[in-house]
Order: C-alpha cells, then sequence, then structure tokens
C-alpha cells in the first residue's frame, strides 16, 4: 500500500514459536524438553520437543529461543506493526498454556525498560513513526479500546465507571450494556457501549494501559485464575489523511493475550488429550478439550483460514466476530505460539506445538 512496508506473507498468518527461560518456581529437573536444530533449512526456525524421550521437530515462521530478548522479539514484529499506519488490519495473538509466556510476550514487565512487551514497544513505535510521517503530511488520529471477553461475554475495561474511586462496588462494564459487535460495509467494527478513548501519546495509552488491567482485576478473587481464562484485546485504530496528497488510510492494530489452553481439571486430563491429538482429526479433538468457546472457534477460524476453506465460521464466538475483518481478506495475522520448557509442561507444549504447526 503506502510508504515502504513490503512483507512477504505466505498465506495470511503467520507463526512465531516463543520458548520462555526455566523458572526458579518450574522445580528440579533441569532435563532438557527443548532443543533447536541448527541445519541450514531449519536454523532459526526449527525447533524439537522431546517428550518421553522421543524427538518432535517442528518448523515455524520463527523460532525464538529461551534466551531471546523482548527487544529483539520486538525488531521481529516492527514491520508488522509499521504495517498498520499503511491502512492494514493487524492481529497479533498470544497462544499458550497458562505460564508459557504470554502476558510477557505482549505486556512485559511494562515498568522494566528492557522487559517491555509486545504492546507498549509497538505503541512506541506508531506514535514516533506517525509524528515522523508528519513532515510529509500525514496527519494520524489514534483511538484506543480495551476489552476482555471471558465466558462469551464483552467487558469493557475502560468504561469511565471503572476509573472512579469506588472501585470495590464497580460493576466493570456497565449494568445493562450489550457490547453488541456490528460491521459495515467498509470493514469497520463497532462495539455497542464500548469506550473508544483518542490517544495523542504513548502517556496517554500506558495510562489506560494500568486503567485496563486495574479493571481487569477488580473483584477477582483468584486473578491468575481469571486472567488464564479470559481473552485480553487491546485494539488501536488509525486514521491517516495526508494534507498534500489527500490520500487517506484505516489501519487497525489488534494485540491480544489469549487465555490458557489447557483444560480447566487439571489431573489425569493430559494423557489421554495427548492420545486423542495424535489421531488425524486434530481439530475436533482440540474442540472437545478447548478452555472457552471463543479459544476453540479462533482454531476453527484460523484452520479454515489457512486451508483457504469458503466457509470460515467467525460467528460461532465473540472473539472471532470481533475480529473477523481482521482475520481475513488482506489483513495480516501473527500467532505466537508460547511454550514453556518446564518438564511437567511438556504434554500442553506438545499440543501447542502440534496445533501451530497445522496453522503454519
Ligand atoms: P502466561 O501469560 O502465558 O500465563 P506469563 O507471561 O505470566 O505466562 O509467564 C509466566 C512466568 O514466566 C512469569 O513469571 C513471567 O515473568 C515469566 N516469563 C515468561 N516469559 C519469559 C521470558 N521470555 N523471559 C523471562 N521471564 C519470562
Ligand atoms: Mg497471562
Amino acid at each position: 500500500k503506502l510508504h515502504n512496508t513490503i512483507l512477504e506473507l505466505k498465506g495470511n498468518i503467520r507463526v512465531f514459536c516463543r520458548v520462555r527461560p526455566l523458572l526458579p518456581e518450574d522445580g528440579p529437573g533441569a532435563e532438557v524438553t527443548v532443543s533447536y536444530p541448527t541445519s541450514m533449512e531449519s536454523a532459526g526456525r526449527g525447533i524439537d520437543l522431546i517428550h518421553n524421550g522421543q524427538k518432535h521437530p517442528f518448523t515455524f515462521d520463527k523460532v525464538f529461543a529461551h534466551n531471546t530478548s523482548q527487544q529483539e522479539v520486538f525488531m521481529e514484529i516492527s514491520q508488522l506493526v509499521q504495517s498498520a499506519l499503511d491502512g492494514y488490519k493487524v492481529c497479533i495473538f498470544a497462544y499458550g498454556q497458562t505460564g508459557s509466556g504470554k502476558t510477557y510476550t505482549m505486556m512485559g514487565r511494562p515498568e522494566a525498560p528492557q522487559q517491555k512487551g509486545l504492546i507498549p514497544r509497538s505503541l512506541e513505535q506508531v506514535f514516533e513513526t506517525s509524528q515522523s510521517l508528519s513532515v510529509q503530511g500525514w496527519k494520524y488520529k489514534m483511538q484506543a479500546s480495551m476489552l476482555e471477553i471471558y465466558n462469551e461475554t464483552i467487558r469493557d475495561l475502560l468504561s469511565v465507571r471503572s476509573s472512579s474511586v469506588d472501585l470495590a462496588r464497580l460493576e466493570i462494564g456497565g449494568a445493562g450494556k450489550q457490547y453488541a459487535i456490528r460491521h459495515d460495509a467498509d470493514g469497520n467494527t463497532y462495539v455497542s457501549d464500548l469506550t473508544i478513548v483518542d490517544v495523542c501519546s504513548i502517556k496517554e495509552v500506558s495510562i489506560l494501559l494500568q486503567q485496563a488491567a486495574q479493571s481487569r482485576s477488580v473483584g477477582k478473587t483468584d486473578m491468575n485464575e481469571h486472567s488464564s481464562r479470559s481473552h485480553f484485546v487491546f485494539t488501536l485504530r488509525i486514521s491517516g489523511v495526508n494534507e498534500s496528497t489527500e490520500q487517506q488510510v484505516q489501519g487497525v492494530l489488534n494485540l491480544i493475550d489469549l487465555a490458557g489452553t489447557e483444560r480447566p481439571s487439571r489431573s489425569g486430563a493430559t494423557g489421554e488429550r495427548l492420545k486423542e491429538t495424535q489421531g488425524s482429526d486434530i481439530r475436533d479433538a482440540y474442540n472437545a478439550q478447548a478452555i472457552n468457546k471463543s479459544l476453540s472457534s479462533l482454531s476453527d477460524v484460523i484452520f479454515a483460514l489457512a486451508k483457504k476453506e469458503d466457509h470460515v465460521p467467525f460467528r460461532n464466538s465473540k472473539l472471532t466476530y470481533l475480529l473477523q475483518p481482521c482475520l481475513g481478506g488482506d489483513s495480516k495475522t501473527l500467532m505466537f505460539v508460547n511454550v514453556s520448557p518446564d518438564p511437567s509442561s511438556v504434554n500442553e507444549s506438545l499440543c501447542s506445538l502440534r496445533f501451530a504447526a497445522r496453522v503454519n
């Protein structure tokens, strides 16, 4: 389209795999579950998972080993982020089991500059670039919204009431709000009653991100459980007008921290699940075990898109319907499959990698 963004996309969906480092809480057993092939064709793209002494090789568009920094990961997505300023619709997902590093990848630890994740880094870049393009006559307007999908219910994380002082009494999302999703003919998405905030600087968005984090945790006795079962969707709408050429662009940047892929009940499930996914019908096996409807629908949609099927079941869940214009057409989608090297996670890791390999 415009500027100088040239992205070679094989289909519309790319998959990056990121392995988190072993953590002290992973317990004993520095047993190696993950290794990286060094052969010419798979260097930087291959990952081998060792499961019961058996090696399972996978290849993705990119593999980030455990020691890859946030900055290094960001370097690989910065072009994609850039294309939202050129008028593309962009979706970046983090997919994986709870504890695999999704939130670290997307948000990171914003208080530690080195460990900031993709959301703050992307926003910094978007604001910096939009400013530098003003010498060429470009004027941009940015609007942010943040929502959460929990149990097929949308919650507005920026509703005015959630910034009120009396947080304990707050009802996030506002009583009686519908949050009905609607798309117009131009592929613009509207969610009724959803708060949309004009933003001009990274500082303003940072405040909103903090507000969203606070909204997510209000009234949650178990914040970990809640965040592992809900999807966090950050959306930045970008409208650009060139005052000298009168060109116009409408881009969207969606950054999504998905719910954990593990099923809610823990014990005993994994062996059985693994057996099932060894069959050819990985999609059904996956769906039967999915933690929530939006997550299983997302996998259906992504499989259908990857296979270029005629019917893509966007309408089956809130998440897929919300993101429909940003998943189909000439939009750009990137999925991170996050993997933990903890030996006790190896079953889930294998499921995640198998799922992601199908997408790719
Ligand atoms: P998830 O959101 O998938 O549940 P988290 O992002 O919360 O997982 O990661 C689990 C733990 O691992 C957190 O303590 C997080 O800080 C840490 N972690 C994840 N990825 C990395 C990484 N690449 N480098 C350092 N620590 C990480
Ligand atoms: Mg998380």
